[in-house]
């Protein structure tokens, strides 16, 4: 059997899927442009090349080199609030980099990619939880290029031999228990790392955004996934098409929501540090409530989370930061 290639491999839920993939026997190629991946995150067993999935000569050269079965794709910007001040930037690291990298694949006749996409493409829910079917009506361009990206993929499997799995995410958090490797953003946007930065001494709060959603104590519920069970979907995913499954589209979540209040709390536990939060205006986009359903990703794809406990989650992400406060720099 060929090699998996990862895009994206050097970033927080790549690099943990590349190690997850090592562990599972497979041989591991991937490309990153580093421009927010760390070298750091490389697997030592895995084969790097540094670039870009625009440069299409650089893709063809990879396929060209390497022995590919499938394509695992994590390389595109993912900041929300990035995405609304610099549109363009997504449209094309995320759009276009797509565009090229399934014109190389359906060259060189790469006929599977599982794909990285998105709870941001829903938008505002309808209903809690959230199915696969439910409506798709995002509220930042961020959700909006992930979701222009699944409709490529779909034309795309339409027209050629190819077919795709893309896996909606929830909230992506902690870290891989064997303390190599963890989450690092620069900025940092997302609220357990940020949490994790009070008792750090990076700062001396952390804000909660908004008390006053029609929620059980008034802060945004969301649904925490270890990043090691979304690596985990990503190789059953990559497996399901192997074995000839049809191009399919999951979510991927905990099904349990959390408050903002309650990460917070949860956070103290593990920490031993009081944490003190500051209730400020509500950020602007952010949903009240969401929660997927998980249900046919485990029917489907066998897939069996093994981080459900919060307090777990944050443990490992807690083990990563102690020793890694300012990420990958500080190594
Ligand atoms: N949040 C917060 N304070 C922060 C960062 C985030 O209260 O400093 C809230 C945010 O409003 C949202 C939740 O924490 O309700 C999760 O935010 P994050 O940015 O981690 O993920 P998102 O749900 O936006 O993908």
């Amino acid at each position: 059997m060929g090699s998996i290639l990862v895009l994206g491999g050097a970033g927080y839920i790549g690099s943990h899927t590349v190690y997850e993939l090592i562990d599972a026997g497979e041989d591991v190629v991937i490309v990153d442009n580093l421009l927010t991946g760390f070298k750091e995150a490389v697997h030592p067993k895995a084969r790097f090349y540094q670039g870009d999935i625009r440069d299409r000569a650089f893709m063809d050269s990879v396929f060209e080199k390497e022995d590919i079965d499938g394509v695992i794709h994590f390389a595109a910007s993912s900041q929300v609030g990035e995405s609304m001040k610099e549109p363009l930037k997504y449209y094309s690291n995320n759009l276009c980099g797509t565009e090229v990298l399934l014109e190389s694949m359906v060259a060189h006749g790469i006929d599977k990619i599982v794909f990285s996409s998105t709870a941001a493409t829903y938008g505002e829910p309808e209903s809690i939880p959230i199915l696969e079917t439910d409506r798709t009506l995002p509220t930042n361009c961020y959700g909006e290029t992930k979701l222009s990206m699944e409709k490529m993929f779909h034309w795309t499997s339409v027209a050629h031999n190819l077919r795709y799995v893309s896996l909606r995410y929830f909230n992506a958090c902690g870290a891989h228990p064997n303390g190599k490797i963890g989450e690092a953003h620069n900025p940092e946007t997302h609220l357990i790392p940020l949490i994790l930065q009070v008792p750090n001494h990076q700062r001396e709060y952390i804000s909660i955004f908004g008390t006053d959603y029609d929620t059980k104590d008034g802060t945004c519920v969301r649904d925490y996934i270890h990043v090691n069970d979304l690596a985990q979907a990503h190789i059953l995913a990559m497996n399901y098409l192997r074995n000839g499954g049809k191009s399919d589209i999951f979510n991927l979540g905990n099904g349990v929501g959390f408050t903002v209040k309650e990460v917070v709390e949860t956070a103290r536990e593990v920490t031993g540090h009081p944490i003190p939060a500051k209730e400020e205006a509500r950020r602007a986009g952010d949903p009240s409530t969401l929660i997927a359903s998980s249900g046919r990703a485990k029917g489907i794809l066998g897939w069996k989370p093994q981080y459900a406990d919060l307090k777990v989650i944050i443990e490992t992400a807690w083990k990563w930061h102690q020793v890694h406060p300012h990420g990958y720099k500080a190594d």
